[in-house]
């Protein structure tokens, strides 16, 4: 039986499309007539890729092949998790110091580059192919369907407005594909954003936390924003780090009467990789694309579900700029259970809740909290 859940219904739908593309991957299915993804399909389906990844950036990236020769890695010898585990990290100073060594692709396949500034003022780059971001804006649709969003409903962007194939960009086309009526009102004065939820009327609102954060803060004195009728917050995580603790859920879902969901994507991992869904038991992760690990915070052995260590991952799609083993600093851990929502053979992330003390302090270019500090209209408040 497909699953009942949208989102994991397309993660399983996207793995059925590689798996058909692909002579080997077939075979490893045996040609079974894949109908549903159960959980060791899924298993099988990671560890193909990995090992499959590991070929593809070592044939193809300068970072990789001289990474892999310094450690002696030989891809032909990955080939199960416990091998891929001992391939060396990657990190954002990594990136940070030379960002095309990790291309696999000439640089005419690349629509988009993201820049994230770090707090030294340095830049990171981060590359996507045009497909790569079509793949995107289809994940975010499916988890906006999975939030229960169908055509009757308006969804409302509040993020800032941006180029082409940017953050909003994306989000706007994915709710446009899920159907749902969208209206894009930017990172405005929250006064006059608040009007405009009024008017609108939406069902859920998209933005990222800091700036939905901030604008409950400063309205919540003057008005009663449960009159506004909002069933869902959706708070993104943007790309410097915005805890989203409990109290500060607590806080959203009191004031306006909502639900208040989590998501996480770190720019390197493009943007969408898990999201909460409306029951709350952790975020769902997109294990078409990705591999979660994690590890202890210091000594880096693999944790088991439910321990508490340093999330890892590794692009299972990505042609243009894969990453293998990507430190995030963001402290969290697996859930390997499944969920109300249907979700049963994903596994999810804990929220997170901190970050590795020598983690970047990096912002994006893109992020609404560099925005809202330039309008001087309005009082910035810190937390
Ligand atoms: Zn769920």
């Amino acid at each position: 039986m497909p699953s009942s859940n949208p989102f994991e219904e397309w993660v399983h739908q996207s793995i059925m499309r590689k798996i058909h593309s692909d002579k080997a991957f077939q075979e490893l299915f045996k040609n079974k007539d894949l109908k549903d993804i159960t959980k060791s399909d899924l298993e099988k389906y990671k560890l193909y890729s990995l090992k499959k990844m590991v070929r593809y950036v070592y044939e193809r990236s300068i970072f990789y092949k001289r990474l892999f020769e310094k450690n002696r890695i030989i891809p032909e010898e990955i080939n199960s998790f416990e091998d891929f585990g001992k391939i060396p990290f990657t990190t954002a100073k990594d990136v940070l110091k030379d960002p095309y060594l990790f291309l696999c692709i000439t640089q005419d396949g690349i629509l988009r580059g993201f820049t994230i500034e770090e707090a030294d003022g340095k830049f990171r780059r981060i590359f996507f192919t045009m497909d790569e971001l079509l793949n995107i804006i289809d994940s975010i649709s499916a988890a906006i369907r999975m939030l229960g969003i169908s055509s009757n409903d308006v969804v409302q962007i509040v993020f800032p407005f941006e180029a082409q194939w940017g953050c909003n960009y994306l989000v706007e086309k994915a709710v446009r594909q899920a159907g749902a009526e969208l209206v894009s009102t930017g990172s405005i004065d929250f006064e006059e954003q608040y009007k405009k939820v009024l008017d609108i009327k939406p069902k859920l609102i998209i933005g990222s936390n800091p700036y939905l954060v901030n604008m409950t803060r400063t309205l919540i004195p003057k008005y009663d924003l449960r009159k506004a009728g909002v069933k869902i917050m959706l708070l993104s995580r943007g790309c410097e780090f915005h805890p989203f603790t409990k109290s500060i859920r607590e806080e959203i879902e009191r004031a306006w009467g909502c639900k208040a969901l989590d998501h996480y994507g770190t720019m390197e991992a493009g943007m969408a990789n898990a999201i909460e869904c409306l029951y709350q038991n952790g975020l769902h992760i997109n294990e078409a694309d990705f591999y979660y690990e994690v590890v202890d915070a210091k000594s880096k052995e693999p944790l088991a579900p439910g321990e508490e260590g340093e999330l890892i991952f590794t692009t299972l799609s990505r042609v243009g700029m894969p990453l293998i083993r990507f430190r995030t600093k963001d402290v969290s851990y697996i859930i390997n259970k499944s969920c109300n929502c249907g979700v049963s053979t994903l596994r999810s992330i804990g929220g997170i809740k901190k970050k590795l003390k020598n983690g970047s302090q990096s912002r994006s270019l893109l992020d609404s909290f560099n925005l809202i500090k330039r309008l001087k209209s309005i009082k910035f408040k810190k937390w």
